[in-house]
């Protein structure tokens, strides 16, 4: 846990999140600011900062998050596609520096992203 973390404050339910998913490792919940019709954010209860962080260590556990992505995109029934983002350091557009996967679905994305 990092004390100034917004996310670990979610974790520890000191933010309120609508835990539409949540196993030993992770949690899923609602963007608060969603860019498309489902808009889902998957964080590792574990405090890591970055995508670029991620240590040899934490294979299984992002492996983890990506299947949780995929078995919350099935609860969805994001039937027709999705997107699994993970945006990492000031030039990938990380605000919240706890690694996080963004899940966004329910309209057709944009290629090149901005
Ligand atoms: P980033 O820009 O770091 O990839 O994504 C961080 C995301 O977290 C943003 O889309 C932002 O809307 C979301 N977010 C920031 N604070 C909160 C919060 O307190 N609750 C929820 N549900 N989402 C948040
Ligand atoms: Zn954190």
């Amino acid at each position: 846990m990092s004390a100034d973390c917004v996310f670990c404050k979610i974790v520890a339910g000191e933010i309120p999140a609508n835990r539409v998913f949540e196993d030993q490792l992770c949690i899923g919940f609602p963007d608060i600011n969603p860019q498309a019709p489902t808009h889902l954010i998957i964080i590792p209860k574990e405090h890591i900062v970055s995508q670029a962080r991620a240590l040899a260590e934490h294979k299984s556990l992002l492996g983890h998050l990506l299947a949780a992505a995929a078995d919350l995109a099935r609860l969805q029934k994001l039937d027709k596609g999705y997107r699994v983002v993970v945006n990492t350091g000031d030039d990938g557009g990380q605000t919240v520096h706890h690694l996080h996967l963004h899940l966004l679905g329910g309209r057709t994305m944009h290629w090149p992203p901005g």
